[in-house]
């Protein structure tokens, strides 16, 4: 993807830096990574729990980037954060202002951090004001509408990327070299579940306009991940889905409660699958004919995922998530290197989730995908 003429000028003079960072692992520990002589300003969209409790707070510790401004419809909210983070009360803006981040030469990257029905409008208006866009997953809430959002960015000549925070994650990055060398050949059969007990009153996400759908969007995207990351990022050819039934379906009138699913690939891998706002759950595991590996629980949340094969425990460093995948995005944007986690890496999981959903409205016909 090209990068905006205006902020490339700019980091052209920050590449020796961090030329370095072609050789470190993507989740190189902070203190592997050299400081850059000017750290890109970071503008979180949507200062609800995930920015103020994971983002906010990382933002603090990167190496590469720091928090210089932020997108709210609480001005007051958004003033306590300029202070508590010392970037000034002009670098506050309300969503329908988002334009006005054109003329910030403080914000290099917009990161989306709204309800995911919101996600296209927020990257659209970020890309059009000439920023680099971190858009969190899910993308958006369809295939057509991260159509839409990389044509904004392709057309601003920005970057693109999805806030998929495992794949800066030793653990998970382990998995996918496993499956990228086939260290014990191809994975063929694969099993995830992802999930946690929704609490009520539900909010957004179980609101169908501002999440798109149930569990599938917001934790199965997770094992969407984790399958093709197994296969070494390859796109399933079609799947089969169904509904579990309701245990509460006065809080699920718009959404699914809990959906399983089936993803099958051109090799003839197959992989089973489930998330589930019924119940806690964080699980996967890929077998291939010479060997496994296993995403043990909490394979999926914050917390340091233990990843075990059948030659043993792997040992690897535990990170914060969010530190490593912001550093290492912005590691990337000023190498000028390809994302591991770009826009059209989102658009192939909300493809695959699309079809997920014609399936299990077609009571488990099976459903190719448009990847
Ligand atoms: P949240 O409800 O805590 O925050 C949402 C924010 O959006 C709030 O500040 C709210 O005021 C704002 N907002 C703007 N317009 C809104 C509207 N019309 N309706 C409701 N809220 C509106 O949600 P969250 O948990 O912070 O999730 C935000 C996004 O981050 C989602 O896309 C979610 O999937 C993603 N997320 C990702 C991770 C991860 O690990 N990568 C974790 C949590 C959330």
């Amino acid at each position: 993807m090209k990068t905006h003429p205006v902020s490339r000028r700019r980091f052209l003079g920050q590449i020796t830096t961090v030329a370095a960072l072609a050789v470190v692992p993507r989740w190189g520990r902070a203190a592997d990574l050299p400081v850059p002589a000017r750290k890109l300003g970071v503008a979180l969209v949507g200062l609800g729990s995930y920015s103020r409790d994971r983002l906010g707070p990382a933002l603090r510790h990167t190496q590469l980037c720091r928090l210089t401004g932020v997108v709210t419809g609480d001005p007051a909210k958004g003033a306590a954060w300029a202070r508590e983070y010392g970037f000034p009360a002009t670098s506050v803006y309300g969503y329908d202002t988002m334009a006005r981040l054109a003329t910030n030469p403080e914000v290099d990257i917009v990161y989306v951090v709204t309800p995911n029905g919101l996600h296209a409008e927020h990257c659209i208006a970020a890309a059009r004001a000439g920023k680099h866009v971190i858009c969190e997953k899910p993308m958006a809430n369809t295939a057509a509408e991260c159509d839409a959002i990389i044509a904004a960015c392709h057309a601003a000549g920005v970057r693109l990327t999805v806030g998929y925070r495992l794949h800066y994650e030793p653990h998970h990055a382990e998995l996918a070299r496993l499956a990228r060398e086939q260290t014990f050949g191809p994975f063929m059969r694969m099993k995830g579940a992802n999930g946690f007990r929704m609490g009520l009153p539900g909010g957004w996400r179980v609101n169908k306009k501002l999440a798109g759908g149930g569990p599938l969007m917001d934790m199965g995207v997770y094992v969407i991940q984790a399958v093709c990351m197994a296969k070494v990022e390859a796109a399933p050819v079609a799947v089969t889905a169904k509904f579990d039934p309701s245990y509460r379906p006065s809080l699920f009138s718009e959404v699914e409660e809990s959906v399983r699913w089936t993803m099958e690939f051109a090799d003839g891998a197959k992989a089973e699958c489930h998330a589930t706002y019924a119940e806690g759950v964080s699980r996967f595991r890929a077998e291939a004919d010479r060997g496994w590996a296993s995403l043990d629980e909490p394979a999926f949340y914050y917390e340091d995922p233990v990843l075990t094969t059948s030659r043993g425990k792997v040992n690897l460093p535990n990170v914060n998530h969010q530190v490593a995948q912001l550093d290492g995005m912005a590691a990337e944007l000023l190498a000028n290197q390809p994302s591991i986690a770009p826009g059209e890496m989102g658009r192939r999981d909300l493809a695959i989730v699309d079809a997920i959903y014609a399936s299990a409205h077609a009571a488990g016909k099976r459903v190719e995908v448009q990847a």
